[in-house]
């Protein structure tokens, strides 16, 4: 069989402390999972069940690289999160069973066009534009459980230009991890190379050319992104 063109290369992400690299099957993302972010966000945190968007694979970007600002917004924002990766298989997996299906964790920045994102909302239109745009997910390098193990709380912090923007603890996550695979899990069956963008604290803002964000979680370490000029 043959490809009528060369097929793309495999989206992957770093693997910390190793030349090994994660392939990325799909990206999921958590919508509201701090009760504070959520009520920024104009939502009631107590009363809504957890939801899912996507971004592509081919979204990832290294920790050190620049993003160059994106097309068609003027209201580019981070959104610091813990990513879990999958490395094992599973549907309809037991909350008791979730933690055996990670792989490793990793600090991770959900790159966001803020007004495309409400703008669609407010419409009842998909996310996609607002989120699933190219190089709109700084991911790794993943921190294999093997290693460091799992992370129930922890420090999660974002700063531009050394500036902390947001600042919480992973304890605050309304769906936990274990949770959060459990219910996805009912919906698609979870593949080794998912990864999973688990929700953002409150504190989301701008970004501007020159910016620099880092997004910094405890046993993660820190990663950092330069943000480009408008290509
Ligand atoms: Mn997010």
């Amino acid at each position: 069989m043959n490809y009528v063109f060369t097929p793309p290369p495999t989206p992957s992400v770093a693997v910390f402390g190793s030349e090994d690299r994660f392939p990325v099957r799909r990206i999921f993302c958590v919508g509201r999972n701090y009760a504070a972010h959520a009520r920024e966000m104009g939502r009631d945190p107590d009363r809504e069940p957890p939801f899912f968007f996507t971004k592509p694979a081919d979204a990832v970007v290294d920790s050190g690289e620049t993003v160059s600002y994106p097309p068609e917004t003027e209201n580019f924002q981070y959104e610091a999160e813990l990513v879990v990766a999958i490395g094992k298989a599973g549907r309809d997996i037991a909350e008791a069973d979730a933690l055996s299906h990670v792989w490793g964790y990793a600090a991770g920045n959900d790159l966001t066009r803020r007004d495309l994102q409400l703008a669609a909302r407010e419409l009842g239109r998909p996310w996609d534009w607002g989120k699933a745009f190219d190089r709109s997910a700084v991911i790794g390098p993943l921190h294999p459980v093997q290693k460091t193990g799992h992370l129930e709380r922890g420090a999660i912090r974002l700063t531009v230009n050394g500036e902390t923007k947001q600042a919480a603890d992973l304890v605050d996550l309304i769906w936990s991890v274990p949770e959060i695979i459990s219910i996805l899990s009912r919906s698609m069956v979870l593949q080794p190379g998912d990864l999973i963008m688990t929700g953002t604290p409150a504190g989301v803002g701008p970004l501007a050319a020159g910016d620099v964000c880092t997004v910094a979680i405890e046993r993660l370490g820190e990663i950092s992104t330069t943000i480009g000029p408008r290509e």
